[in-house]
């Protein structure tokens, strides 16, 4: 489906649109590249589906790259990433050999396209040590982190901190996610679509189908974790809290998800919350495909209440998009997921199953409540989560950083 900025008048006010296409006149003509590891599955490809469309529409020569490579090389990153969010794991040295070869070599398949680039956007650590291995390379380069790096494990940050040093600034999801670094770090919260497949309202006809195609009651609520299975996730948290309500409240509980083609580990998770789901068939494990976008925003539209009971999170683009559909969610109290659930505002943090459950009853007892929270919900996405801000702040950025140590930026 090809959407055009002017789609997004009618919901964001067409005064936003204007703004955008003033911050894009001096950036005219302007080549862009972003490079990460995935095309499909996850937050960030999520993001760059739409953002990449968006500024090329806007007049900037935009190309979404991504960087591929062997099985060693996942198992690095994904031990990179699970090191970053504070584990404790030492990362062997021929992973990291392997690593950094097929870092060199996407910085030699890619030369020409990054060479000459005005802006390299590389996100998350899978790419990040290109920026190393260019030789000569004309634009300014950001490293996008998409994760919490607060508490990482020590010997990997330093290890990573190595090739960060040599992009000319970074951007974060929360201020509480960043390190300390010599160039300047930018804060620019992840947003969601509200014209993607994903999030675009559905025809009643749709949603019944979706019951009838997974087996749902529609006369008992559902409450529902759409997630990739990973342990971060807390997939098995969920049933637990979904246990503790169902002898009180007869419920129906959904985890769906796929995996992201960049995560190993993500099957033997599902194993794990398959086998513990197993004697109960009000639990629906669904397991989806990289592209049932239509499916999630269906999922998330007839559940009740959606949980995202995350122990870590980079910022939850999960939350977002329940919230944009009208949904109060049970959030785990964790990275950007606090940014997004305002506790007994648009939904409620938790830390523990039982905390959870506690939650999951209050709301389902409570239906006006749960409807006003889902409300609110929505219009703190309207006012601070959706593309059109996104897309602001990159152009922002751009603008910043073509200007140098400019203290004043004029805009035209
Ligand atoms: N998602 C998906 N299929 C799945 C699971 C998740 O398309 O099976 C989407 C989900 O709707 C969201 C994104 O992937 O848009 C996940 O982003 P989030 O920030 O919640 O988590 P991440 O996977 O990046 O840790």
């Amino acid at each position: 489906m090809s959407v055009l900025i002017d789609d997004y008048a009618p919901i964001v006010g067409p005064e936003v649109i204007d703004q955008l296409r003033q911050l894009s006149k001096p950036l005219q003509g302007a080549s862009v590249v972003h490079l990460n590891s995935t095309r499909e599955g996850g937050g960030v490809a999520e993001i760059l589906a739409r953002l990449v469309p968006l500024t090329d529409e806007l007049g900037l020569t935009v190309r979404w790259e991504t960087i591929t490579g062997a099985a060693g090389f996942y198992q690095c990153t994904k031990m990179m990433h699970n090191a970053l969010q504070g584990n404790r794991i030492e990362i062997p040295s021929s992973l990291l050999e392997g690593f950094e070869a097929t870092n060199r070599e996407t910085a030699q398949r890619l030369q020409e396209v990054l060479q000459d680039a005005d802006f390299v956007f590389v996100h998350d650590p899978q790419p990040a040590a290109v920026v190393s291995f260019m030789d000569q390379r004309k634009g300014r380069w950001v490293w996008r982190c998409h994760i919490d790096v607060s508490h990482p494990y020590r010997t990997v940050w330093k290890y990573l901190r190595g090739h960060v040093l040599k992009y000319d600034a970074s951007i974060w999801s929360l201020a509480t996610f960043t390190q300390l670094l010599p160039q300047p770090l930018y804060l620019i919260p992840p947003s969601i679509d509200p014209l993607s497949a994903k999030n675009i309202p559905l025809e009643a006809a749709e949603l019944d189908r979706v019951y009838t195609r997974w087996n749902l009651d529609p006369s008992r609520p559902i409450v529902a974790q759409i997630s990739r299975f990973d342990r971060f996730k807390d997939p098995l948290g969920v049933i637990r809290a979904y246990r503790l309500v169902r002898g009180v409240i007869p419920l129906q509980l959904v985890l769906a998800g796929g995996g992201a083609t960049d995560d190993p580990e993500g099957q033997e998770v599902l194993d794990e919350v398959q086998l513990n789901a197993r004697d109960d068939p009000d639990i629906h494990v669904l397991l989806l495909p990289p592209d049932a976008h239509r499916e999630i925003n269906a999922l998330q539209r007839i559940a009740d209440i959606v949980i995202q009971k995350s122990t870590r999170e980079g910022f939850g683009l999960t939350v977002t998009e329940a919230m944009w559909k009208g949904k109060p969610v049970i959030g785990g109290d964790a990275g950007g997921i606090r940014l997004q659930v305002i506790n007994h505002h648009t939904g409620f943090l938790v830390t523990t199953p039982e905390g959870a459950a506690l939650r999951i009853r209050y709301l389902l007892k409570r239906r006006e409540l749960l409807e006003e929270m889902g409300y609110k919900a929505q219009q703190f996405v309207r006012d601070h989560f959706l593309i059109t801000r996104h897309l602001r702040e990159y152009l922002t950025l751009m603008t910043a950083l073509r200007s140098g140590n400019q203290e004043r930026i004029e805009a035209r």
